[in-house]
């Protein structure tokens, strides 16, 4: 097969899996262009090619973040080297394909000689030192949220970067601006996104990001999960990996996150990791990944096309561009499962269960930036952070050049699927498809590029597994009292019935159960010990009686799909296997528009 290019000017036949989707899109396009003559949301003027001819000129080129040596508030300066190279875990010669960027980034935990990553006191006084820098009399308001509390104790905090009126909410939506969500460690020992952010944070209050404040918002939360991050260990303190956890919101740090994307609404959402560069990679293929940064967006079932298309188009086509531009190389992001028998390469899951996927749920541009840093403690940790750097003022960068167009895609998405309620199909559950690729690793030894033949997991054409009909809306028990205070944290409109109701639907009935623990593509998620119960059911039709005090999810609404996800019972992500719903008989599928007497939730 021809090898996938990460290439910008790649056509969409060389990418893994694309071309059938891409296709789609091309024949859909008129059809949805007529569409939007009779709504009064505006399409968005989707451009022919990548090279966005319609875009309005932009009048900041931001990144990546130069050397300056005439600008003193720069973070970036010259000849301030680490004292000792770490040591590394493969041979000198693997280690010289990761040379050290020209400029060198100096936040606390990169300071010459320092052994541990910035602190989470030391990001807390960073975050109120660029506040309190921010001039009365400037355009520019910043403020520190304070989001809630990890399970250590530790502040969860973002930082809001706006011209707007103020740091509200309100506020950022009057702006007219498109805002960006960027969240750094959610893994605790994936470092470099979290010190990245911290630049990316000054280069937007003082340096030389801050023009883009004219076209967009800005909210960085500069480490999700500072326990995991003071243990440096992957999952929070009570043991459970809480970028599996955006659904179900089982741990504050996923909660905290969820409030935050619920009240502000983000328009693009990144999410910054670090991936694994030696261990099982090396023990099962005898290579050292060798890519710099790897990307991927949200790929779920039931995500809308266009949100796919601008990921693609108005964002990815330009991180691979302004990461090459910098001698920096990519490719999709994959992982391989923890089991040493099993030689699968797997792009990030399809489960509704990630911040990446998650938050595309939620209508967002979801992104996933991943560098080579888990395992090397802080081996190139100038180049990861560079990496990171880029790519994120990369995203930054697109969100000004597209902030019109983003304007009005997110509501046309928003309308769409609040309209397909009643109607169409919903997936239930999708896997990825099994292609051959060859991947480019290292030689542990020579460091040569090494070429391997694998069967990889493609997540961007999605396999059916599961599909029902669209329903009108959810029935929930009045016993559902969790399930209805995790969909709202989510930003889901559920409604109280008052007055004993017949409800036209189906109702589940169970035809198989097991016992199990959740799966992602790496192995068994770390999840506390938690079980779930895997249901196999049989749909029943009927009438459902819905007394006062049960609820109604009604589909008609912007985040329908995130509802599917949640409540349909027969998946490892949704609330019911995950028992935050006390049964089957707590909820049912309402299949006609129901005339309720209801409330809304106050
Ligand atoms: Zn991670």
């Amino acid at each position: 097969m021809t090898k996938p290019t990460n290439a910008p000017s790649s056509s969409a036949s060389s990418q893994p899996g694309w071309r059938p989707d891409r296709m789609r899109v091309g024949l859909v396009l008129p059809w949805l262009l007529a569409l939007a003559a009779c709504t009064s949301v505006p399409l968005p003027p989707w451009p022919t090619s990548s090279g966005a001819a319609k875009a309005p000129p932009v009048a900041v080129a931001p990144a990546p973040v130069q050397a300056e040596p005439a600008r003193p508030a720069v973070v970036v300066g010259a000849g301030t080297a680490p004292a000792a190279a770490p040591e590394a875990p493969y041979s000198a010669a693997v280690a010289a394909r990761f040379p050290a960027p020209t400029v060198v980034y100096n936040t606390p935990g990169l300071q010459a000689g320092r052994s541990s990553f910035t602190s989470n006191a030391e990001i807390q006084s960073w975050l109120r030192d660029l506040v309190a820098s921010a001039a009365p009399t400037s355009k520019l308001k910043a403020a520190v949220l304070p989001m809630g509390e990890s399970q250590g104790g530790e502040a969860l905090e973002a930082l809001v970067l706006t011209h707007g009126t103020d740091t509200s909410a309100a506020a950022l939506a009057a702006s007219g601006r498109p805002t960006v969500l960027l969240i750094g460690q959610q893994h605790g020992n994936e470092p470099a996104g979290s010190e990245a952010l911290l630049v990316v944070a000054r280069e937007l209050a003082q340096g030389l990001l801050q023009p883009l404040l004219e076209r967009v918002n800005v909210i960085i939360v500069p480490r999700a999960n500072p326990d995991g991050a003071a243990e440096h260990k992957r999952v929070t303190s009570g043991g459970l990996d809480m970028n599996r956890d955006h659904l179900l919101l089982n741990t504050p740090e996923a909660r905290a996150l969820a409030k935050l994307t619920r009240d502000y609404h983000p328009t693009v959402v990144v999410d910054a990791h670090e991936y694994t560069v030696v261990g099982r990679f090396l023990q099962k293929f005898g290579g050292v990944p060798k890519y710099d940064a790897l990307l991927q967006y949200a790929t779920t079932a039931n995500l809308p096309e266009f949100l796919t298309k601008a990921a693609e188009e108005w964002y990815r086509r330009p991180l691979l561009a302004a990461l090459k531009a910098q001698g920096l190389s990519t490719e999709w992001y994959y992982t391989t499962s923890t089991d040493l028998v099993d030689k699968k390469i797997s792009m990030g899951g399809t489960q509704p269960d990630t911040g990446r996927n998650v938050n595309g749920l939620k209508n967002a541009v979801s992104l996933l930036i991943e560098t080579r840093g888990v395992g090397i403690d802080r081996l190139h940790i100038q180049r990861r952070v560079h990496t990171h750097v880029t790519a994120i003022s990369s995203v930054l960068a697109s969100t000004a050049q597209r902030a019109s167009e983003l304007g009005q895609l997110q509501p046309y998405i928003e309308k769409e699927l609040s309209a397909s309620a009643c109607k169409d199909e919903a997936v239930v559950q999708a896997g990825p498809t099994t292609i051959p690729y060859e991947l480019l690793m290292l030689d542990p030894v020579t460091g040569a590029d090494k070429m391997l033949r694998v069967e990889w997991n493609s997540s961007l054409t999605l396999r059916k597994i599961k599909a029902r009909v669209r329903p009108c809306g959810y029935w929930l028990s009045a016993s559902s009292k969790t399930a209805v205070e995790r969909l709202r944290l989510h930003g889901v409109q559920v409604l109280r019935v008052m007055e004993p109701s017949a409800l036209l639907g189906e109702v589940y009935r169970e035809t198989a159960r097991s016992a199990g623990v959740r799966q992602d593509v790496r192995g068994t998620i770390a999840d506390a010990g938690h079980q779930i119960i895997n249901a196999e059911v049989a749909l029943m039709r009927g009438v459902i009686d819905a007394p006062a005090g049960s609820y109604y999810v009604p589909l008609h609404q912007p985040l329908a799909n995130l509802v599917i996800a949640a409540l349909e019972p027969d998946t490892q992500s949704s609330f019911f296997a995950n028992q935050l719903l006390d049964g089957l008989p707590s909820t049912a599928r309402v299949l006609t528009e129901p005339a309720l007497k209801a409330e809304e939730l106050p």
